[in-house]
């Protein structure tokens, strides 16, 4: 198990130390997580909170069960951890998680909007629109603000019919991305991040741009990741 949780920790930390890199955020903005199955547990690696990157190490990943108990580490894990423990728990699928605060994404989390399919470097991603969430309530404010960013979440990736898909905008606050690994989450933040700047920019070229057809989205979405997926660039 020790040597799981190790590999778990450096990717962990490497992942978090790429979004620093990324250019898509500053400070201590962002936070990236990874979840392992070991025999039966389910443990979730994640950044410590308010550590300054370039002083983390792996030892300062923190270590928790699904449930939140903590296994390993001397600091408080990012104070998004009950967003990152709901879905992971709802979305069996997911193992790893971003979240950053990257301009463009943000600025369509803010403007409240859902990001069309307005060209093909989005149809590679997603099959239609990028999802914005719905208002948090007073209440869900209130209360465990941050598991209810997941309840949100997910809500609105169910209610759309796009529990597969791999980027979300959380309205008036950022994205989340999702993927098969830490690292892989962090691509798609950084993917996200390009594909809401081409759309913010496309939007402004040509205010009554519309999406682009369902045939081309598809074929676009499925020779990358479908069942007979064939595409590299
Ligand atoms: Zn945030």
């Amino acid at each position: 198990m020790n040597k799981l949780i190790n590999e778990l920790k450096k990717r962990v930390f490497a992942a978090n130390v790429k979004l620093s890199k990324s250019g898509l955020i500053v400070s201590t903005f962002g936070n990236v997580s990874e979840k392992i199955t070991i025999g039966n547990s389910i443990y979730i690696g994640i950044k410590p909170s308010g550590m300054p990157y370039e002083k983390m190490t792996e030892d300062d990943i923190v270590i928790l069960t699904d449930e939140g108990e903590l296994i390993e580490g001397k600091l408080k894990p990012s104070s998004d951890t009950p967003t990152h423990l709901y879905l992971y728990k709802q979305i069996d699928r997911i193992q790893g998680i971003t979240h950053s605060h990257s301009p463009y994404a943000t600025a369509w989390a803010q403007a409240g909007f859902s990001i069309p399919c307005y060209g093909t470097t989005h149809a590679d991603y997603d099959s239609s629109e990028i999802i914005c969430t719905d208002d948090l309530s007073e209440d869900m404010i209130e209360n465990k603000y941050e598991y209810n960013t997941g309840v949100s979440i997910h809500n609105a990736l169910k209610e759309n019919n796009k529990i597969n898909a791999n980027m979300v905008l959380v309205k008036s606050h950022g994205p989340f991305t999702f993927g098969d690994s830490a690292n892989d989450s962090v691509d798609n933040a950084i993917h996200l991040e390009e594909i809401s700047k081409i759309a913010f920019l496309s939007k402004n070229l040509n205010s009554s741009i519309k999406q682009i057809g369902m045939k081309l989205q598809s074929k676009h979405y499925d020779r990358k990741h479908g069942k007979n997926k064939y595409y590299g660039q």
